[in-house]
């Protein structure tokens, strides 16, 4: 069953040439118990979508049109308080920089305590709480509760901020680039601890990332984000060997794993993305696009090679 529906959501930002269209008619569906992976380059709207699916959207941000349903209800719709409880009970976010989520002058088991106490008051008590982080892989979790957090590592910082994530037992987690921060070997241990999560966490994670590794150890689904549009979507196992989008397959090229034998270089994308302000009519990926046709200057359909599928070409499927 479907827990949380994306629908043609679209969203802008104002600014001084025109709306910067951040994200742009976006349909997705994720199941309970499914992880879902949203990739694109920086700037294609991946944070803006992500902030939109918890309710979190920065200041002038607008929803111009769309619907976000949980468990069948419009997010989007509810009273300003009905959205903030949802916010951390039905629904957690994990950011990036793991520092940012915490107060530096109050210790962590405070933190945890004032926020599972906002929603249940049974929830915050110190044995709930170093439970809580025993299940993320801080050692010694009871001291941990009186450290602060600039005490901790980057690591231990993004574990906690997990754990305060999942204290309310969220149905859908939301993880913003949740390793991006992190030195390579942290990251491996955050993606190992994420995906050990997996087997325990019943409801639906959605995870931003520019990193096909976490994608290929973590996703169920990929969602290919460009200049604010999911150009394709469907199964990571599809995604990763039967890319038919040219910019998922341009994506694909650019994963470090891959390097050119010729030169020994790691190919990349000439070009840039499009001013999300003065968008062409037509296919955005056009001016970048290797395999463009004549009719790429006009409105793109999207084409479903399967029922799990999409792709946003005028190529339709390769
Ligand atoms: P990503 O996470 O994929 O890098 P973002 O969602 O952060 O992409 O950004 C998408 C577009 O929206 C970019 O053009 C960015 O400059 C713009 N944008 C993001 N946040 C804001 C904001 N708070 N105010 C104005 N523009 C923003
Ligand atoms: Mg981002």
């Amino acid at each position: 069953m479907t827990l949380l529906q994306v629908q043609n959501l679209s969203v802008t930002y104002p600014a001084p040439t025109g709306a910067v269209q951040a994200v742009r008619d976006v349909s997705l569906d994720v199941a309970r118990g499914e992880v879902l992976g949203i990739v694109g380059e920086s700037g294609c709207g991946k944070s803006t979508l992500a902030a939109a699916l918890i309710n979190l959207l920065a200041p002038g941000a607008r929803v111009t049109q769309g619907a976000i349903r949980l468990n069948g209800t419009d997010i989007l719709t509810l009273p300003k308080p009905a959205q903030r409880a949802l916010r951390g009970r039905s629904m957690a976010m994990v950011f990036q920089d793991p520092m940012t989520a915490f107060n530096p002058v109050l210790t962590i088991g405070s933190q945890l305590a004032d926020f599972a106490g906002a929603h249940d008051p049974s929830r915050a008590a110190p044995a709930l709480l170093s439970a809580m982080l025993a299940r993320v892989g801080i050692p010694d979790p009871k001291a941990c509760l009186n450290r602060y957090p600039h005490e901790l590592s980057g690591g231990m910082r993004q574990r906690v901020a997990i754990a305060a994530a999942l204290l309310m037992q969220p149905d859908v987690l939301i993880a913003d680039e949740p390793t991006t921060a992190l030195d390579v070997t942290m990251e491996a241990q955050i993606i190992h601890l994420l995906r050990d999560l997996r087997t325990t966490f019943d409801g639906a994670i959605v995870i931003v990332t520019h990193h096909l590794g976490v994608i290929a150890e973590l996703c169920d689904r990929v969602a290919v984000m460009y200049a604010g549009e999911v150009v394709e979507d469907g199964p990571a196992d599809a995604i990763f060997h039967a890319p038919q989008h040219p910019y998922t397959r341009a994506l694909l090229a650019c994963d470090p794993a891959v390097v050119e034998p010729s030169t020994g270089r790691l190919p990349t994308i000439g070009g840039r993305i499009p001013d999300l302000a003065n968008l062409p009519p037509g296919c955005a990926f056009l001016p970048r696009c290797a395999l463009a046709l004549p009719e790429c200057r006009t409105p793109v359909p999207r084409h479903r090679p399967a029922p799990d599928r999409s792709v946003l070409c005028h190529r339709g499927t390769a």
